[in-house]
């Protein structure tokens, strides 16, 4: 505990994105930090691991963000890898007979008609079937007639799939354009993803502005950035790093600070503690005077995970001069290529496949065997299968509700994580923002305390 004329103290439970934001911020904004993170490892569910066969690290899985995430790329300058992902204006969609169209917006035309030219050029569409796209973005891109949706409205209750359907939207346009669009950034296919998380991407990621659907691609190993980059500048910043110290649970009393136990029984005390771990781990965490203090939390057991697989395909040679390309009518959604490595990602798995590893593997290799001719004559080396169950959360209709503040009424108890409200879907995007605004709201309780 910290005398009034020290800066208050704040332990950061759990070194995802979201808590690094939220040490970043705290630590720049003058207070003192101490971050535990139970793996050797910063990053969280954006970290990079060891593939023994090749002698390569691999990340996680792909991890692409959109020139709309401010907050990521900021985020990314701070830390001193300002050039951690590379910009790619054009989309290469690879159509179901395994023609290649390229989608870039103009450089000339306003927002939104900036992808005017874009939309008309895939002609794997009837012109029919374009303008009904460019009608329905236009449609689904204004605000709703009430304003902002809000949690627990109709439109927060509707899927994405329905509303295309009563506008005029073909299976064949949905298949093939709006799925692509917001599978993977919802992490649900449209028959599940919410309509105003989907209003949300095309709003901000699409229409926006002419940077906002850049495609931004790291050109490093997630490690490099958010484990190596990220720990040096915190480091800097004063900020203690606790690497492989899983919390056990955080105890205390209302206001006046926070014990958090470690699994040695250790207890260590701060003023402030920052919850930044998934939603699955808050109940186990907290001592059940601090969750029953928190009615906001007891929604969070009800958030569903949502599955990415991606498949790892080492060929003895390059199979595509593309370094990335959507593949549309596909089990595997995107493709990430350098040199003869392969990822192919296929997200909201949970709802698509039901196939093991060396099922998943199978198909998706038929399927670019199918696309490029090079991959028929290519020898596999290695494959690897990487499933992760609950890589994101499902943007389901409803979710919203579920989804807490980062202020909790007990004072000095905050949250952050992608699954806290920051009216992003699971994204390092929300993951970043979340952090900030838990410091920002604690921040608000230091001043508010120290006028009283
Ligand atoms: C395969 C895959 C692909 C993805 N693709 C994309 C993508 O293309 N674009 C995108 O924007 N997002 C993507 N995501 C989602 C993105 O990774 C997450 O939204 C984001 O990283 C979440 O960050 P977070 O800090 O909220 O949570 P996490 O990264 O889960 O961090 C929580 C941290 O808390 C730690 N922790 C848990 N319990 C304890 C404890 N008791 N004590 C100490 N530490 C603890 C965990 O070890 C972890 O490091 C993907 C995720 C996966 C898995």
């Amino acid at each position: 505990m910290t005398t009034a004329s020290e800066p208050p103290t704040v332990a950061i439970v759990g070194g995802g994105l979201a808590g690094l934001a939220a040490a970043l911020e705290a630590a720049e904004r003058g207070l003192r930090v101490a971050l535990f993170e139970q793996s050797k490892t910063l990053g969280g569910r954006a970290s990079s691991l060891f593939d023994a066969e090749t002698g390569e690290w691999i990340d996680s899985g792909p991890h692409v963000a959109l020139g709309c995430c401010a907050g990521l790329l900021d985020f990314c300058r701070r830390i001193g890898a300002g050039d951690a992902f590379e910009p790619h204006r054009r989309l290469h969609f690879i159509a179901p007979n395994g023609s290649r169209y390229d989608f870039a917006p103009w450089q000339w035309l306003p927002p939104p008609l900036h992808l005017l030219p874009g939309v008309m050029g895939l002609r794997f569409l009837s012109l029919g079937q374009r303008w009904a796209i460019v009608r329905g973005a236009m449609r689904l891109g204004r605000k709703p007639i009430e304003g902002k949706a809000e949690a627990g409205s109709a439109e927060d209750a509707q899927t994405i799939g329905q509303w295309l359907r009563r506008h005029g939207q073909s299976d064949r346009a949905i298949e093939l354009f709006w799925s692509p669009v917001f599978v993977s950034a919802l992490g649900e296919t449209v028959d599940h993803a919410s309509l105003p998380a989907a209003r949300q991407v095309l709003v901000e990621g699409f229409l926006g502005s002419r940077r906002a659907s850049d495609l931004l691609v790291p050109r490093r190993l997630l490690k490099e950035v958010f484990h190596v980059a990220a720990s040096r500048r915190l480091a800097e910043l004063g900020v203690t790093i606790h690497l492989a110290a899983r919390v056990e649970r955080v105890i205390g009393d209302c206001g006046r600070g926070h014990a958090i136990i470690l699994p040695d029984g250790t207890a260590k005390q701060f003023d402030f503690v920052i919850l930044a771990v998934p939603w699955q781990r808050v109940r186990s965490l907290l001592a059940d005077d601090l969750w029953n203090a928190c009615p906001a939390l007891q929604g969070v057991e009800r958030i569903e995970p949502g599955t990415i697989s991606t498949v790892h395909l080492w060929f003895d040679r390059p199979i595509t001069s593309l370094p990335h390309a959507v593949l549309l009518g596909r089990l595997g959604q995107w493709l990430f290529a350098r040199e003869g490595h392969l990822q192919v990602v296929v997200s909201a798995a949970h709802r698509l496949i039901a196939c093991d590893p060396e099922e998943l593997q199978s198909r998706v290799g038929e399927e670019l065997r199918t696309i490029w001719p090079a991959a028929r004559e290519a020898r596999l080396l290695h494959a690897r299968v990487l499933k992760h169950p609950a890589a994101v959360f499902s943007m389901q209709p409803g979710v919203e509700r579920l989804r807490p503040a980062q202020a909790m009424p007990i004072g000095s108890l905050f949250l952050a994580g992608d699954w806290t409200a920051t009216g992003w879907p699971s994204t390092m995007e929300g993951a970043v923002r979340s952090g900030r605004l838990a410091v920002d709201a604690l921040l608000r309780q230091v001043y508010s305390s120290r006028s009283a």
